[in-house]
C-alpha cells in the first residue's frame, strides 16, 4: 500500500493551493458580505483544470480522477468551504453525463462543463423529504415526441448558476413508481431558477429552487433510459456528491486546525502560549487526529472510485466521519480562541458555520450510518 501522491497529484494540489491563496482568499470577505460568487473565481476554476477532473480527456478533461479531486478539495475548502461546495456539485452535475450519457450528449456537454463555459448541477431534493427520493412529485410525461415536465426542486446547489441540470422525476407510477432523469438547460421554456436560499454558511455558493411549468423536452434530453432515474441520482450522489462533501470537510478541517495551532502559539496566558496548557494540547491532538483519519477514509473511497470499484459504503464512512469531525475541530478552534472565536473577524465562527452545513448536504448522518449498518449486518 503506497500514500504517497503521484507527480500529477502533487501539482494539482500545489496549483490548487495557489488559486485559493491569490484568487480566492482575498475575495472570502465579500463573499461573507454579499453572498455573492465572483465570476474570477468561478473562471479561474476551469483555467486551472479543476473542472475537468473527472471529465476524460476525450471530452476535454484532463481525467485526473477522483483522488486529485479529493486533494483539490481539500485545498480550496481550507480557504472557503463556499467555493469548494459549488466545485463539487459542478463535478456532481458532471458525473451523470459522464456515466449514463449518449455520445451526443457527452460531445454537447462536457467539453464546455470541462472549460467552464458551461455550468452544471443535479437537482434531486424536493420539499417532499431529501432522504426519500422516492417520494418526488416532480413528474414527466410523454406527449407525442415529447416529454413534459412539471414540479419544484429545492436546496438546489447552483441553481441560479448552472446551465444544464440533471433533473429527477418521476415518469410512471403504476405497476410501482419509477424515475428518470432529463437534461434541462437554462432558458429552456418552461424552465427556471425560483427562490434563492439564505444560509448561514458557505456564503457564496447559490442554493435554491429549480421550477420545471410545462417544460417540454425531445427525447434526446433524457439522460440514460426511462426508469433509469434513480440509478443515475443514486450512483452519482454516492460515488462523487458525498465525497465532494467529504473534500469540503477535509478543508474545514485543515482549516480549523492551522487557525487553532496558530492562535495558542500566539496567546499568551500566565506569562506563556496557551500551547503549552495540557487541556489546549488534547484538543489540537484530537483534531490532528481527525483529520488525518478523515482523508484516509476519504483517499481510500476516492481510490476505490479511481479504479473503477464499488466505493459506495466508504464514500458513506468518509462523508459521515469528516463532517462531524469537521464541526468537531471547528467547534474545538472556536473554543481555543476564547472571546476572540465569537468575533467576526476571526474566521473560526465562519467554520463553524460552514461545518454545520455539511451532515444534510448529499445525505444526511443518519442515512450514512444506514448505509455503513447494511454493509456491516450484511
Ligand atoms: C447546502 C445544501 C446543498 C444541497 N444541494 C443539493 C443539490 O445540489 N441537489 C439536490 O438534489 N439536493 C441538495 N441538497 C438537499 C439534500 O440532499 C437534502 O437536504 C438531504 O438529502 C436531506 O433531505 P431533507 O433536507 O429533506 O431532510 P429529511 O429527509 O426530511 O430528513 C429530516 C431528518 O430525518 C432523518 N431521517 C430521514 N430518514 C431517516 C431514516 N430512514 N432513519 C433515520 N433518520 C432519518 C434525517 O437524517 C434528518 O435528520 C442540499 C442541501 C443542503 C443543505
Amino acid at each position: 500500500m503506497d500514500f504517497k501522491l503521484t507527480e500529477e497529484q502533487e501539482m494539482i494540489k500545489k496549483s490548487a493551493r495557489e488559486f485559493a491563496e491569490t484568487v480566492i482568499a482575498p475575495k472570502v470577505a465579500a463573499m461573507e458580505e454579499t453572498d455573492e460568487m465572483p465570476e474570477e473565481i468561478l473562471k479561474g476554476l476551469g483555467e486551472y483544470g479543476f473542472l475537468g477532473l473527472t471529465i476524460p480527456t476525450e471530452y476535454g478533461g484532463n481525467g485526473l480522477g477522483h483522488v486529485a479531486r479529493m486533494i483539490v478539495l481539500e485545498e480550496i475548502g481550507r480557504v472557503s468551504a463556499a467555493v469548494a461546495m459549488t466545485l463539487q456539485v459542478l463535478a456532481l452535475g458532471i458525473e451523470p453525463i459522464v456515466q449514463f450519457g449518449t455520445e451526443e450528449q457527452k460531445n454537447k456537454y462536457l467539453p464546455g462543463l470541462a472549460k467552464g463555459e458551461l455550468f452544471s448541477t443535479v437537482a434531486v431534493t424536493e420539499a417532499s423529504g431529501g432522504s426519500d427520493p422516492t417520494a418526488a412529485q416532480t413528474r414527466a410525461h410523454k406527449e407525442g415526441d415529447e416529454w413534459v415536465i412539471n414540479g419544484r426542486k429545492v436546496f438546489i446547489t447552483n441553481a441560479h448558476l448552472a446551465d444544464v441540470a440533471t433533473v429527477f422525476a418521476r415518469t410512471a407510477d403504476e405497476p410501482k413508481p419509477s424515475f428518470s432523469c432529463f437534461l434541462l438547460e437554462k432558458g429552456m421554456e418552461g424552465f427556471r431558477p425560483g427562490r434563492k436560499e439564505h444560509k448561514v454558511g458557505f456564503k457564496g455558493c447559490d442554493t435554491g429552487d429549480l421550477i420545471m411549468e410545462n417544460c417540454r423536452v425531445p427525447e434526446s434530453q433524457m439522460l440514460g433510459k426511462e426508469g433509469d432515474g434513480l440509478k443515475i441520482a443514486l450512483k452519482a450522489i454516492s460515488e462523487v456528491g458525498r465525497p465532494g462533501m467529504t473534500g469540503c470537510a477535509l478543508g474545514i478541517l485543515a482549516a480549523s486546525l492551522e487557525a487553532a495551532v496558530k492562535f495558542a502559539n500566539e496567546r499568551i496566558l500566565y506569562g506563556k502560549p496557551i500551547s503549552k496548557l495540557q487541556a489546549i494540547q488534547f484538543k489540537i491532538a484530537n483534531m490532528y487526529t481527525d483529520l488525518e483519519a478523515a482523508r484516509l477514509l476519504a483517499w481510500r473511497a476516492a481510490a476505490l472510485k479511481d479504479r473503477g470499484e464499488r466505493c459506495d459504503v466508504e464514500m458513506a464512512m468518509a462523508k459521515v466521519f469528516s463532517s462531524e469531525a469537521a464541526v468537531r475541530a471547528a467547534n474545538a478552534a472556536v473554543e481555543i480562541h476564547g472571546g476572540y472565536g465569537c468575533m467576526m473577524e476571526y474566521p473560526t465562527q465562519r467554520y463553524l458555520r460552514d461545518a454545520s452545513l455539511l451532515a444534510p448536504s448529499a445525505g444526511t448522518s443518519d442515512i450514512m450510518r444506514i448505509v455503513i449498518a447494511r454493509a456491516a449486518l450484511g
